[in-house]
């Protein structure tokens, strides 16, 4: 019997996926640059469904049902290239070889393309949920043709998660939108992760709660309109003890932030399509601050905020304010995520159906929560929807929380506890519902010192003044 589906590099991902496919009935070819990965995986979990182990490229291609479909899980980059310059001759018209690692959407536009002429489908999918998600159920978003995702996505819905019996797998668009749409993700979830510890930062440092003490705060909240994988994991971070040192684990890691570099590809490429999504680019600074050692060394004497110590009930007060501000900053991030997505869409083409982009965010990624749900159903109310805050629901709580979201950003300020997701989405809202911004002066500006020309409010064309002589007449050119 020929495989379903191979799938070559078999390291975490690699491995865990290909025993989903394998534990749903499929059959698996499995390949890896180095053998002895094949091995383990057929000594250790070859039990758990049919493999086809493979050795040698031609081996595990022979192995492949017709059109062939091959799934390559290797580091992005360079060694997805090599995997595919190495696959692709041995494969015939109508083949499919599906990406499933964190490329970058660019490259994964660009394998397309040079794909395509040689009649080979190539599918970019974003595959969230690490190696938990690959092993019990990812959240996948799928780029390239439609006809690819015919043959492809009764297995990916297969093998995804699920929520209320719907599959956390779709067809997001043609080349590169699965891994854009993942990229963004990406983006979202740093965005998501600041915003709730710096809601543990003022609720810690404003509040005085303990790190215990705020871990149940998270908890109450993950009941409520907060719920999310992430509100729930920082919970059982916060409340973790050290067990060298008996203090609370968050008070005993060292406080510079990591990255692989996601999050920042969505911050490149915003600039890139101008899409302001500033909250998800702080988050992604704030982790690039955490780690400038020597800057903090040299900041740390400056004078910091005032203290007011608050009473007891006071810190429930600003508690319940912390929620809100929280939740509205979230509703921002999420937004300008679906606003640039919404931008790449139409510079690339790409027909995206955003009440499915969230509806595959419900399950299987890190960003899963609760409130999704709520933006899936304004998007399918409203296909065209150019904002969450245009959807009357939401509208109406970021109306309720617009006080207290304020209140905790001056708190923050006058405390001088760093807040930038906080402020970065509080000062979104406000440049958005601005009547009049001050890009008017910004044109008199530039067209001051490099005639770079303005409109007029008032009158159509683009309009010059002679600043040397402003009283002579402006020119229109
Ligand atoms: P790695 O990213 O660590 O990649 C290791 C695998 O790549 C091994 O199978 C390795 O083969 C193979 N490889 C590397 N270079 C080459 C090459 N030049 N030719 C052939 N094979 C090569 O593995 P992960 O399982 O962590 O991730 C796989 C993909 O999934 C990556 O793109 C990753 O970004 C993505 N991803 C990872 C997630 C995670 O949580 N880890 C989550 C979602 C996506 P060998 O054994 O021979 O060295």
């Amino acid at each position: 019997t020929r495989a379903h589906i191979g799938v070559t590099g078999l390291a975490v991902m690699g491995r865990n996926l290909a025993r989903n496919l394998a534990r749903h009935g499929y059959t698996v070819a499995v390949h890896n640059r180095t053998p002895s990965r094949t091995k383990a995986l057929m000594e250790e979990f070859g039990h758990e469904g049919t493999f086809v182990p493979a050795e040698t490229a031609r081996d595990f291609v022979d192995a492949l049902q017709r059109p062939r479909r091959l799934m390559i899980m290797v580091q992005a980059g360079a060694a997805t290239d090599a995997v595919i310059d190495e696959f692709a001759p041995l494969l015939e018209s109508g083949d499919m070889i599906i990406d499933g690692g964190n490329a970058h959407f660019a490259d994964t536009r660009r394998r397309e393309a040079d794909l395509r002429e040689r009649g080979i489908h190539f599918v970019g999918a974003g595959v969230s949920g690490g190696e938990e998600g690959a092993l019990n159920g990812p959240s996948v978003m799928v780029g390239g043709s439609k006809e690819a995702y015919a043959v492809l996505g009764p297995m990916f819905e297969t093998i995804s998660a699920h929520v209320d019996g719907e599959a956390c797998s779709t067809h997001i668009g043609s080349d590169g939108a699965g891994h854009f749409v993942k990229m963004v993700h990406n983006g979202i979830e740093y965005a998501d992760m600041q915003l709730i510890a710096e809601a543990y930062d003022l609720l810690r440092q404003v509040a005085q709660y303990s790190p215990a003490e705020i871990a149940e705060i998270f908890r109450t909240w993950n009941k409520g309109r907060l719920n999310s994988y992430l509100i729930e994991i920082t919970a059982e971070v916060l409340s973790h003890t050290d067990a060298d040192t008996g203090r609370p684990f968050v008070d005993v890691v060292a406080d510079a932030a990591g990255q692989k570099g996601t999050g920042r590809w969505t911050v490149q490429t915003a600039l890139d399509l101008a899409s302001p999504v500033t909250t998800i680019a702080q988050a992604t600074f704030a982790r690039a601050a955490s780690g400038q050692s020597a800057l903090r060394t040299a900041y740390r004497p400056l004078p910091g905020g005032m203290h007011i110590p608050k009473t007891r009930s006071e810190a429930e007060r600003f508690t319940s304010q912390v929620e809100q501000a929280l939740y509205a900053s979230k509703v921002i991030a999420y937004d300008q995520g679906f606003t640039m997505i919404q931008d790449a869409a139409l510079t690339y083409g790409w027909d995206i159906d955003f009440g499915a982009v969230a509806g595959i965010w419900r399950g299987g990624c890190i960003i899963r929560a609760a409130f999704l749900d709520r933006i899936r159903t304004a998007h399918k109310a409203a296909p065209d929807l150019v904002s969450l805050l245009a959807e009357p629901g939401f509208a109406e709580e970021i109306t309720a929380a617009q006080v207290p979201w304020r209140e905790v950003v001056a708190t923050a300020a006058r405390r001088g506890v760093p807040a930038p997701a906080f402020a970065a989405a509080l000062s979104y809202y406000d440049t958005l519902r601005a009547d009049r911004l001050p890009a008017a002066l910004l044109q008199g500006q530039r067209d001051y010192f490099g005639a770079h020309t303005y409109r007029r409010t008032d009158r159509q064309g683009a309009f010059h003044t002679h600043w040397a002589h402003p009283d002579r007449p402006e020119t229109d050119v």
